[in-house]
C-alpha cells in the first residue's frame, strides 16, 4: 500500500502522515478513537491461533488520535526539499515565469555566498538559464523582480508537500486549514 494515512489529532487538526505499518501499531496500541474519510485500507494483521487464519485491519484514510499532538501540531518547521519548493511555487520560474516540471533549480533570492539563507524565504523556483544568469549576483545588481514572493508553508500546507500522493478525502481536510495567499490550493 503506497499510500499514507492522515492522523488528526483530537482537536480536529490534521498533525502528521502514518505509513499503515504505524496506523496498525497505533489501532493495536488503542491509540485511534475513530476513523473517517472515504478511502478505506485492509492490511493483514496477526495469525490468529485459533481460526488458523491471519486477521484482517481495516483502516480509513484519516484517523483521530486520542489526545493532543504538540510534538507534530505547529511545533516543527517543515523540512525544505526541492521537491517541496517546486511544488509551493507550482513549478514557475520567479524570474521569467516559465513553468515547467523539469529542469528546475533551487535559487537563493540573496545568495550564500552573499550572506543569504537557505530558508523557504530566500528561495525560489528558478529555471536553468536565470539561475545561470543571476550568477551570484543579487536582484538589485541585475535590475531584476521576483514574479511571486516566497512564504513559509504552514504546517498543513507542509502536510500537503510531504506527501505527494495526498487522496481526495485527505487533501479535502487538509485545503480547509490553508491560508488564503497559499498557492498550494491551484498546485494541489
Ligand atoms: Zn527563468
Amino acid at each position: 500500500m503506497d499510500h499514507l494515512i492522515l492522523a488528526v489529532d483530537c482537536t480536529g487538526y490534521p498533525s502528521h502522515w502514518l505509513t499503515w505499518q504505524d496506523a496498525v501499531t497505533h489501532d493495536v496500541l488503542g491509540k485511534i478513537a475513530y476513523g473517517f474519510g472515504e478511502h478505506e485500507f485492509t492490511c493483514r494483521g496477526g495469525h490468529s491461533r485459533v481460526t488458523g487464519r491471519d486477521s484482517l485491519i481495516t483502516l480509513k484514510s484519516i484517523l483521530v488520535l486520542r489526545g493532543r499532538s504538540p510534538a507534530f501540531w505547529g511545533r516543527h518547521s517543515i523540512p525544505l526539499t526541492n521537491s517541496a519548493l517546486f511544488r509551493r511555487d507550482q513549478y514557475m520560474c520567479a524570474y521569467c515565469g516559465k513553468v515547467t516540471p523539469r529542469g528546475l533549480t533551487r535559487d537563493h533570492i540573496i545568495p550564500l555566498s552573499r550572506g543569504g539563507s537557505d530558508h523557504w524565504l530566500n528561495v525560489c523556483a528558478c529555471c536553468r538559464i536565470c539561475n545561470l544568469a543571476k550568477g551570484s549576483q543579487t536582484l538589485e545588481e541585475l535590475g531584476w523582480e521576483l514574479l511571486y514572493l516566497p512564504y513559509a508553508p504552514n504546517h498543513q500546507e507542509g502536510l500537503i508537500l510531504e506527501n505527494r500522493r495526498t487522496l481526495s478525502d485527505q487533501m479535502e481536510l487538509l485545503q480547509t486549514l490553508l491560508p488564503k495567499h497559499s498557492r498550494i490550493l491551484q498546485a494541489a
